[in-house]
């Protein structure tokens, strides 16, 4: 099949390397021509992602439709609904964090207090979001008391959300997969550590409640099915104890799933593009404990550290400018050993203060 991707970072180029492997070919669209897609695309389209045309031309060329990324025209994509199997729903829901969590809390699912910002906070701390185009912590602040708000609330034309700080022991991740024919995969859950709101770390290895596993994990199938989601997606909770609360999800393959390309039997790009080629998803179960490591501008020494480690695999972005906190690319180190795993993590770890 000709799959269009919208978006050329580096989750477009990782789904572009399964839809290859399984046989497709991709064409790719992208205002920047030198994104990290284009190794592997046949035909490249240089414009914007809301420039009509071009979104049009993508359509007509391919036969089905994914993205890789939530601020995609959602006009755009109902106009074109019969090719893109992730459809609008998930979409419009999410780029609005005050419906997406309205949405998540009438099915039943616990979210933190949240309303939205009307000139005053009810009790703090908070953390004050901006409804949409945030991401990577960007356009959200923690505040502690009054004097802080007009700190932070100084574009009076961007619309606010005000969440309650969730204290939580860790923030996990389910990624799951959904068919044409029913079928629901999950990935084995993660445990994710963020650094200035960027995802840092994403760990396998750690210890948490069998209530809160099967709560995130039923909680998670409940969102994609009421979304009638075809494809991947991320669910983000917060866990404390036996408890959890939903945070966020995005309609498409994760940051927090890289560690799938080696550390489970089917990643999730190739269960997303097995899924959006209308064929069955596979069962995805662990090969052996894992982390994924971002490797951000910053952080390039990672990159010779880990080649001390067969255990190692690097992933590069094929990025053609290093920038603080731009994901240039990734590390996935896989162990059954976890002392070997933590000392190989430390290592890395340790390396960008040397
Ligand atoms: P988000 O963009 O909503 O995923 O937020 C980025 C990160 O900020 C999360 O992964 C958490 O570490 C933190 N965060 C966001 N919202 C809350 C909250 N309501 N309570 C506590 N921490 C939060």
């Amino acid at each position: 099949m000709k799959i269009g991707i919208i978006g050329g970072g580096q989750l477009g180029m990782m789904m572009a390397e399964s839809a290859i492997k399984q046989g497709h070919t991709i064409i790719s669209l992208d205002p920047n021509k030198f994104c990290s897609i284009t190794k592997y695309s046949s035909k490249h389209i240089v414009k914007n992602y809301d420039d009509k045309e071009a979104f049009k031309e993508l359509c007509e060329e391919s036969d089905v439709i994914t993205y890789e990324f939530e601020n995609v025209n959602v006009d755009l994509v109902k106009k074109y609904e019969h090719k893109i199997p992730q459809k609008s729903k998930a979409l419009s829901i999410t780029q609005n964090r005050l419906t997406e969590k309205s949405f998540v809390k009438s099915l039943g699912i616990p979210v933190t207090e949240f309303y939205k910002y009307e000139g005053y906070i009810k009790e703090y701390p908070v953390i004050i979001k901006t409804t949409s185009g945030g991401y990577d912590g960007k356009g959200q602040y923690k505040i502690d008391s009054q004097d802080e708000v007009d700190q932070f609330i100084y574009n009076k034309e961007n619309e606010y959300i005000v969440e309650h700080l969730v204290s939580f022991d860790y923030e996990i991740s389910v990624i799951l997969t959904r068919d044409v024919h029913g079928n629901i995969d999950i990935q084995p859950l993660t445990k994710n550590t963020h650094k200035n709101g960027i995802l840092y770390i994403s760990e396998t290895k750690f210890l948490i409640s069998n209530n809160a596993v099967e709560k995130a994990i039923q909680h998670a199938k409940e969102i994609i099915i009421a979304l009638n989601y075809i494809g991947t997606m991320a669910i983000e909770f917060f866990v404390k104890g036996d408890h959890i609360v939903f945070n966020e999800y995005a309609p498409r393959p994760h940051n927090s799933g890289h560690n799938t390309i080696e550390g489970s039997t089917t990643s999730q790009f190739d269960n997303h593009i097995r899924a959006i080629t209308g064929k069955k998803i596979e069962n995805s179960s662990l090969i052996a404990n894992n982390f994924m490591i971002n490797v951000l501008g910053q952080d390039m020494k990672f990159v010779q550290t880990q080649e001390k480690y067969d255990e190692c695999t690097l992933h590069m972005y094929h990025k053609t400018e290093t920038k603080e906190n731009r994901k240039m690319g990734h590390i996935t180190c896989l162990s059954v050993n976890s002392k070997k795993l933590d000392k190989i993590k430390n290592d890395i770890i340790r390396s960008s203060h040397e």
